[in-house]
């Protein structure tokens, strides 16, 4: 079995390395953050001394960090010491700028290198059931993906270089706008007196049917297993979605594609952030749309 270097192990980090150890893998991580080591540590994981020595110890280095800034600062510090052969894969959510960066910083060292961020959220990472959306070389693709069928149920090559977060942000976006839509659906039929079931019960088997509606209803009832019966507690966090959320609209900017709806969604979310419900669901954004405090 391959080396596997993880640096960042935090909510999500953190348990796909636990699964890389269960599926038998020697996995040697690194966090700043000693309770994340901590943890990391009891399911298993190595712990190194720095990115860059880990980097020259592993034959796979994952990173699973916050942000574009922070997945080029630690290429900046493994890129140079990774071993000849070696293959880079950036599970983060990140803008497709760093991203591409990213590949450079590997391509100029002779590393192999993926984008390959997850939807699944925590639960995904720890039931090892993610979806990767993977952008790069085929080769590449090839070499990580029996890798990444040790963390993930779904395993997408979208293309070249960036592609898997172009596809993460895509489908996001799409994601924010039809929470959004379905919510305001609901609290439309609450003033007119229609109760949640009907709306559901007619919806979900006609056109206005999808994922936000019949997977996540973001109200109470009628999918038992949605975030909305247990107070709108993630799941997903609002925080995050208006991350996904802004790097789509950063990107539709650069690329020059109107998304006026993406630019409203952007906008309802930073609205509940700014109300302080960043950290819950982000269906409870319907709770906003009520006007309730
Ligand atoms: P997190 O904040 O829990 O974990 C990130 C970890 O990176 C932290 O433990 C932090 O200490 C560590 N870190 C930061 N800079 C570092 C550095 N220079 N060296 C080493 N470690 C460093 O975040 P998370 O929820 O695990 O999310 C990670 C990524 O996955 C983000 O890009 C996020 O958008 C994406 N994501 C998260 C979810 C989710 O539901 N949490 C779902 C899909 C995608």
């Amino acid at each position: 079995m391959a080396v596997i270097g993880f640096i960042g192990l935090g909510n999500m980090g953190g348990p796909m390395a636990a699964n890389l150890v269960k599926a038998g893998h020697q996995v040697v991580g690194y966090d700043l953050v000693p309770a994340a080591v901590e943890a990391a540590k009891a399911a298993g994981v190595t712990i190194g001394e720095s990115p860059a020595a880990i980097a020259a110890a592993a034959d796979v280095v994952i990173t699973m960090l916050p942000g574009g800034k922070h997945v080029l600062g630690v290429y900046g510090d493994i890129t140079p010491l990774a071993r000849p052969g070696a293959l880079l894969i950036d599970c983060s959510t990140i803008d497709v700028d760093s991203a591409r960066k990213a590949h450079a910083l590997a391509a100029d060292k002779g590393a192999a290198s993926l984008d390959a961020p997850v939807s699944g959220g925590v639960g995904g990472a720890a039931a090892g059931t993610l979806t990767f959306m993977a952008g790069g070389e085929a080769d590449a693709f090839e070499r990580a993906r029996p890798i990444l069928e040790a963390m993930g149920k779904k395993i997408v090559h979208c293309g070249g270089a960036g592609a898997g977060q172009a596809a993460k942000i895509c489908n996001n976006m799409i994601l924010g706008i039809s929470m959004i839509g379905v919510c305001e659906a609901f609290v439309l039929a609450e003033k007119l007196g229609l109760s949640h079931q009907a709306l559901f019960d007619v919806s979900s088997t006609s056109s206005g049917q999808c994922w936000s509606l019949t997977s996540y209803c973001p109200v109470p009832g009628p999918v038992p297993a949605s975030p909305a019966n247990r107070d709108y507690q993630p799941g997903f966090a609002a925080a995050l979605m208006l991350k996904d959320l802004k790097l789509a609209q950063e990107a539709a900017q650069g690329a020059g594609a109107p998304t006026p709806l993406g630019a409203a969604a952007a906008q309802l979310y930073a609205m509940m952030n700014a109300q302080g419900q960043g950290g819950a669901d982000f269906s409870g954004i319907i709770r906003m749309l009520r006007g309730e405090g």
